[in-house]
């Protein structure tokens, strides 16, 4: 056993300073970013937000709704290889896990020339050989796809990833809003410091990585943007809408949309007949307020990231992390520690 002493730091631990500035008004923030991915060398242009591929988030209906702002929606696994062919594939990931029947679905769409322009291979624990392998199985199958692989959220995991074939390393073990994995596992990483750390090492090898999980504000969203995310997932940000694709449940007059964890016993009993023995649930179900349209919530989190742009004098969000000077708020209590130096 040994302890890592380095304080570890979360959206909530900080604040950004701000800077001064040239800009005079929100309106000259551009957050749209380009890129040429490493792998599959293929270029994009849009806002790097993506609707996580939960269900209620990462649906047809979301797609359709983001695409139209230039952001991505990961489509949940549950989606047909048609659904897929009925919405922007510029602004949609096809998401896969790591067992048999995700690569027999790969290799047939590769077979029918319907190889998904971007794919999501998406595990609670990116750790594994076996995910490591399809990583590069899938970059072989489809080489000019764009692949985002996670989760993981440690810089030699990321590096790994990259190597094996990730245009972007999805990063966050624990974060997430309906995850209850740190409570039941006792892993996890705090957001902030994983994005800085992944961040640093899939820059170097010209990757890029996708912050997911924890932003509850779009303080939150600048925050992980700020700390060096080329895209940001969100889960509980874009659920509760019209276009969650979900039944509106009225409860003492007011309107609610069920959200909860892909992995949660709900969602095992829903999608895989329920969940198996030696599995623990590592996920919530809650009942999300309704929110409406998702139009009026992305208009209120990209002000909101067009404003910290223009607090710290970033004219593009790609400058944002360079203008960023992140303040600690919080002090980390490390007396329980103590117990073990004894
Ligand atoms: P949020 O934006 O809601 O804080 O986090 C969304 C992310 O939480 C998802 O993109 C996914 O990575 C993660 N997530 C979703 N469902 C579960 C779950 O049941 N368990 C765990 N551990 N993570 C989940």
């Amino acid at each position: 056993m040994r302890i890592e002493r380095e304080v570890k730091l979360d959206f909530k631990d900080v604040l950004i300073r701000p800077k001064r500035s040239t800009l005079t008004s929100r309106s000259e923030v551009n957050l749209n970013r380009e890129f040429t991915f490493p792998h599959s060398k293929t270029k994009w242009k849009g806002i790097p937000i993506v609707a996580s591929n939960m269900d209620g988030v990462g649906t047809l209906g979301m797609a359709k709704a983001l695409s139209k702002q230039r952001i991505m929606t990961a489509l949940h696994k549950f989606h047909t290889d048609d659904d897929y062919q009925k919405i922007n594939k510029d602004f949609a990931f096809v998401t896969f896990g790591i067992r048999e029947p995700d690569e027999a679905r790969l290799r047939s769409l590769v077979k029918k020339k319907q190889t998904p322009k971007f794919i999501c291979i998406d595990v609670a624990n990116g750790y594994t050989q076996r995910f490591v392998d399809f990583v590069k199985l899938a970059r072989n199958l489809a080489p000019d796809s764009v692949i985002m692989a996670g989760n993981v959220v440690t810089g030699e995991m990321t590096e790994q990833l990259i190597l094996s074939g990730a245009d972007i390393v999805k990063v966050g073990i624990g974060p997430g809003s309906v995850c209850i994995t740190r409570t039941v596992t006792g892993v996890g990483y705090p957001q902030l410091s994983a994005v800085i750390e992944c961040a640093d090492a899939a820059h170097g090898l010209g990757g890029l990585v996708c912050s997911d999980g924890g932003c509850v504000t779009s303080g939150d969203v600048a925050k992980a943007f700020g700390a060096g995310a080329d895209f940001v997932m969100l889960g509980s940000m874009m659920a509760g809408h019209t276009e969650s694709d979900m039944p509106i449940i009225e409860k003492d007059g007011k309107k609610f949309i069920e959200f909860y964890g892909s992995s949660s016993s709900y969602a095992m009993d829903k999608h895989s007949g329920g969940k198996a023995n030696y599995r623990a649930s590592e996920g919530k179900v809650t009942h999300m307020p309704y929110k409406g349209d998702v139009a009026s919530t992305v208009e209120e989190i990209l002000g909101g990231v067009r404003s910290t742009c223009t607090y710290v004098g970033a004219r593009r969000l790609k400058d944002l992390s360079k203008c960023t000077t992140f303040l600690r708020v919080t002090q980390q209590v490390n007396t329980s520690l103590n117990a073990y130096e004894a």
